[in-house]
This record gives C-alpha cells, structure tokens and sequence, in this order.
C-alpha cells in the first residue's frame, strides 16, 4: 500500500509517517514545513520507503504513481500558531482539503480527514457526541481554525456524496507527546518545559476550564483503525477522562520536581470552558479506547523535553 500524509513533518503527521512505514507500507509526505520540523523526520533520511515533498498543500499537486490512501494532517494547530498564521491556516483547511481530496478522486484512494474538537466550539452540551453541531463564533480569534476544519469535513462529505470517494473524518481531541513543538503554545508543553525549567507554569484564567487529554500512541491507533474501518461519518477520537488545568498543573509539578507557584494569566477570548469527548462510537465501531492515563503519559514525554531543554 502507497499513501500520502499531508502535515508530514508535524507532531501527529510524523508519529502517522512511522506508524504507516511500521505496518509495511510506502509513505508520500507532504509539507511546508511552515510549523512542521525536519527534526520530527530526521530518523528517515535513509529510509527507502519515505520520501518527502516540500509542498504546500494549498497549490495543486500531482503525485505519481499510484496511492492507495491520502490522509490530510497539514494545518497549523494551536491557538497561538493559527493565530500568527490565521490566512495560511484557513488556506490548509480550504483549498488544502479541496486538493488532498483531488488527489485522492484521481488515485481512486482512500482519504482521511484530520478534523478537530474545535468544531464543536465552546460546547452546551456536554460530554460532546458526533451528532452535536456546536457553538462556534464564526469571526473570533479561533474561527480561522473552527470553520476551517468545519468547511474541510463539509467539503469531504460533498466529494463522498458526489463522487463516491470513500471518506473519513477524524475528530481529535487535545492529544500531547513527543514532537510537539515547545514554543507551539500548548498547555501540556508549555507547562511540562516551565516544570522543567523551574518556572512558574501559566495558567490561563481560573484554571477550572477542563480539557481531556490523548496521549499520542492511543491517538494514532485510533486513527489508523478508523482509517481501515468502514465508518463514514465523523468519529470523536480522544480520552474521555476529564482534567481541569489545575489538576494538569499539579501532575506536571510532581513529574517534573518543580515547587514553583503557578502564575494565572487572562483567559484567551472564546477559550473553551469544557471539553470531554463521547467516543462510545469509537469504541463499538473501531473497538478502540485509550489505554494511557495522564500521569503515565506525562511521565513518557517528558524525556523528549528534557532532551530540548538540555540543548537550549
Ligand atoms: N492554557 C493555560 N496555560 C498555558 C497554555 C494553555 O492555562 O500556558 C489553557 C488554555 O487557556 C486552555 C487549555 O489550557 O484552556 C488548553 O489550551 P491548549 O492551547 O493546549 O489547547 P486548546 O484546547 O485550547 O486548543
């Protein structure tokens, strides 16, 4: 099998590179490296099996030979890098999605789509099921992402039902680990280097907002069984176990060793006040469900930060 991976150099593009080159297959990488890394590849330099296109995927591209999937990753994503870079990321969830979809119609191939939470906004319902359409502003900071992401899974969903593309739409939910960029802006990385570095970690507002968060292994399982599966409409993948920013605080405090009191900082505009995923869907159609805790999964990232902390 030949696939092509979109966002190839990014935190979840590069760990899907590995994971589809582990399960045999030929890997097509695309990106732009505007937030992606050379670093996160850098292992694959002689591997016979990789190759990657500097491209962006907001510009045509044409890809030979034949590719049995397209799974669309590219996108800046997290509130401080969409915001830096709001035009390029409307651009990778529009013209970005309407070209991987091209590719994938003239292959005849299979196409992923990497979707977001973000779609359901700041949610009124909660914990957030695949059928709620959610409570998104649509001129705020985070709109550039949100109706970006809702205009890609509108735009799959119009190449499914018009030209029979066999489609798939991932919801992610808050998902950390190795590759993350430390300055992307993220609460796991940002609190996870300031506990390393004996800095107070920022929390922004009460710290009573909730999110759920994914360790990367459990993501990218979910999403190549998904990938392999028949489910057409979009699935929540995500860990359903709930945490404030407080209790993410606490448990990067005591991985890290760090006494240092937190600062609190304004709440960002529009910042979700609580987000938790249903994944009973996941569970019944891809007998999937995630099988790393926050403190364990913590403690398997912070070696990846040492690492970059020690070398700054
Ligand atoms: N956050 C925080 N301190 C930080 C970075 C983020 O308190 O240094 C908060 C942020 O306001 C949000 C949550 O942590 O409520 C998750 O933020 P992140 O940027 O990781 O992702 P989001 O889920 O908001 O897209």
């Amino acid at each position: 099998m030949r696939v092509l991976i979109t966002g190839a150099a990014g935190f979840l593009g590069s760990h899907l590179v590995d994971r589809f080159l582990a399960d045999g297959c030929e890997v097509v990488g695309v990106d732009n490296l505007v937030t992606g890394s050379r670093a996160n590849l850098e292992h694959l330099e002689r591997e016979p099996c990789f190759d990657l296109i500097e491209h962006d995927i907001s510009k045509p591209l044409f890809v030979e030979p034949k590719l049995d999937g397209v799974l669309h990753f590219a996108s800046p994503a997290s509130p401080v890098d969409y915001n830096a870079l709001p035009i390029q990321t409307l651009k990778a969830g529009g013209p970005g999605t309407h070209n991987a979809l091209g590719i994938a119609l003239r292959h005849r191939s299979r196409f992923l789509l990497a979707s977001t939470s973000e779609v359901y906004g700041d949610p009124k319902v909660h914990p957030q099921l695949e059928e709620y359409r959610g409570n998104v502003n649509p001129v705020g900071p985070r709109s550039v992402y949100d109706e970006a992401k809702r205009y890609a899974e509108a735009m799959t969903m119009a190449y499914h039902r018009t030209h029979s593309l066999d489609t798939r739409i991932v919801r992610i939910f808050n998902t950390y680990g190795a590759r993350m960029r430390p300055a992307d802006g993220r609460v796991v990385s940002n609190f996870i280097v300031q506990g390393l570095r004996g800095a107070a970690m920022t929390i922004y507002g009460t710290g009573e907002q909730t999110r759920s968060f994914c360790h990367v292994e459990d993501q990218i399982e979910g999403i190549v069984r998904l990938f392999h599966s028949e489910r057409v409409d979009p699935i929540n993948i995500g860990n359903p176990d709930e945490s404030t920013i407080l209790d993410l605080a606490a448990i990067v405090g005591e991985e890290t060793g760090s006494r240092t009191a937190p600062v609190f900082r304004p709440l960002p505009p529009d910042d979700p006040a609580v987000r938790c995923p249903d994944i009973s869907a996941a569970r019944r159609e891809l007998g999937w469900g995630p099988t790393i805790g926050l403190r364990d999964g913590v403690r398997k990232t912070i070696p990846y930060f040492r690492g970059l902390v020690e070398q700054a």
